[in-house]
């Protein structure tokens, strides 16, 4: 993979001719993947989706000492101020003097569309290099100047020389993708290309005596970049930190609530640890090519098989597997005896599972362990990594291959219909879904929190202690079913939930 010479990264439908509307069973999808054809399936009707500019903040907008400018009409990125709380607590909780969220909107206006917005976006990220002196100011493209063709990489060229911070140009406008995930790609793009490596016009480089450098490159040679996820707590940052040192390695944490500079050296590591392929593919694979740095990437820590998996990939190649397996001894030892009750308690019961591919087959396996039932599960898009991951789901899982399988972001209309249909004792799902499978009176449990655990040996725990707290006392949500209705016709509820997904074009292109 090598698009980092390019200004802009491909959206993902192009990239990895991701599925973005299926309905079937696990089994089912496994199959129609393998033969390549899932790309083509489309909607006749979408209800609603998501823009990567809001997930490329998501993912980003906790940067330390940097300002995020957002190059648009005042709507897009407004969701920022929900985040600014968190933002700047859990960034405090990596660095002390750390200041939370800055953003600057260029404010475009119906005038700009006709005259252009470049003399605002030049206004803006010289206000924040003025006013607050960051070490990186981000820039965020939205649909208004992509579609009035304001220049944004010559102007941001133009100004990188008269400011000190770097300045990264992120190309997320909503309009090209309707796959969100494209968000991290262009993130990532934007970073690589404007954060890795010195910038030896302001710095010298750095001499050392032979004996430091045997010394860095030792140091170099057991040093791992720990790539973590905006939806990551702290807690479990720690959680994978604790594992990974146990193996006697050293850990950098990207791209989430990292400093500028974190990046600049990051290729001075021996792999990349990824905990998503949907997150970091795009980083990865740029980072084996350009600096020859390999990656483990199959899985995420959620759950003890998926937890001993990561653990095993990582050991491999540092060749310390005999250590990493007494450590997975001694670790599932402990956790099994602990989660033992919950097993009794959860037999029998049924769950259903919403979001990103890689996390809810992870989680689906972490249930399963605590004796749930799989009744389907979810997907917001499907593509190679998925295909794999649900591979070893229905080895780990018997019978999980008759379960349901639904790829969709967005369509809650789908979903509720197929809640009414299946009925399961547990939700899981993304925000943005829940306040929907609530209303339908279903238990909640949320895929993840930037304030719980849910990684690693702890996770499974933690996860089986809150669980069993939701399904103790579901009455909440149970009253909230009993007098609320979502907004559909009582018939939507009698068709097939999968009325809208088109896969002609698949089963077309599959026959020849
Ligand atoms: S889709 Fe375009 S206009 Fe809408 S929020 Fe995203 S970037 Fe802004």
């Amino acid at each position: 993979m090598d698009y980092i010479k390019h200004k802009v990264p491909p959206v993902r439908e192009d990239r990895l001719m991701a599925c973005q509307a299926y309905g079937g069973t696990c089994g089912d999808l496994s199959n129609d993947s393998k033969k390549g054809c899932l790309y083509a399936s489309k909607r006749t009707f979408s209800q609603t989706q998501g823009c990567q500019l809001n997930l490329s903040l998501g993912m980003i907008s906790s940067m330390r000492d940097a300002v995020m400018v957002i190059h648009s009409p005042i709507g897009c990125g407004g969701n920022l101020i929900q985040n600014a709380g968190i933002n700047k607590v859990f960034q405090k909780l990596r660095q002390q003097s750390a200041v939370g969220l800055r953003w600057i909107n260029t404010n475009l206006s119906e005038v700009d569309v006709i005259s252009g917005g470049e003399a605002k976006l030049r206004q803006a990220v010289l206000k924040a290099e003025r006013e607050f002196r960051p070490s990186a100011i981000l820039v965020f493209n939205s649909c208004v100047p992509a579609l009035i063709g304001d220049d944004i990489d010559g102007i941001l060229d133009d100004l990188q020389k008269q400011v000190s911070a770097r300045i990264v140009p992120i190309h997320c406008e909503g309009f090209k993708t309707k796959i969100q995930a494209t968000a991290y790609d262009s993130v990532y793009h934007g970073l690589i290309r404007n954060l890795v490596g010195e910038d030896k016009s302001t710095k010298p480089a750095i001499i050392r005596t032979p004996e430091e450098e045997l010394e860095h490159q030792e140091k170099i040679s057991k040093t791992v970049n720990l790539l973590n996820v905006g939806s990551m707590s702290r807690i479990d940052e720690e959680e994978l930190v604790r594992l990974l040192k146990a193996l006697d390695l050293n850990v950098r944490i990207l791209p989430s609530y990292s400093h500028p500079e974190d990046f600049t050296y990051a290729y001075e590591a021996a792999l990349n640890v990824s905990i998503c392929a949907t997150h970091d593919d795009y980083f990865v694979e740029h980072f084996q090519k350009l600096y020859g740095i390999p990656y483990v990437l199959r899985t995420i820590p959620i759950g003890i098989a998926n937890t001993n998996k990561w653990l095993r990939d990582i050991a491999a190649h540092f060749g310390i597997e005999e250590q990493a397996e007494k450590l997975i001894a001694a670790e599932t030892a402990e956790l099994n005896k602990a989660i033992e009750p919950f097993k009794a308690e959860f037999n029998g019961k049924t769950a259903f599972l919403t979001g990103g591919e890689v996390r809810i087959l992870t989680t689906a396996e972490l249930l399963h362990n605590l004796g749930f039932e799989i009744l389907g599960l979810r997907g917001y898009h499907f593509d190679k990594y998925g295909e794999i991951l649900l591979e070893e789901y229905m080895e780990d899982v018997p019978n999980s291959e008759k379960a349901i399988f639904n790829i969709g972001s967005g369509q809650v209309f789908e979903q509720a219909n197929l809640l009414s249909k299946i009925t399961p004792d547990l939700f899981v799902g993304h925000i943005g879904v829940n306040g929907s499978a609530a209303k339908q009176g279903y238990p909640i449990f949320p895929l993840f929190g930037q304030s719980d655990d849910y990684l690693g040996y702890k996770g499974v725990y933690e996860v089986a202690t809150r669980v069993s707290r939701i399904l103790r006392n579901a009455s909440f949500n149970k009253n909230l079913g009993k007098n609320t209705r979502l907004p559909y016709r009582d018939s939507w509820y009698e068709q097939d939930p999968f009325t809208y997904i088109d896969d002609s074009a698949s089963i077309a292109a599959r026959i020849g």
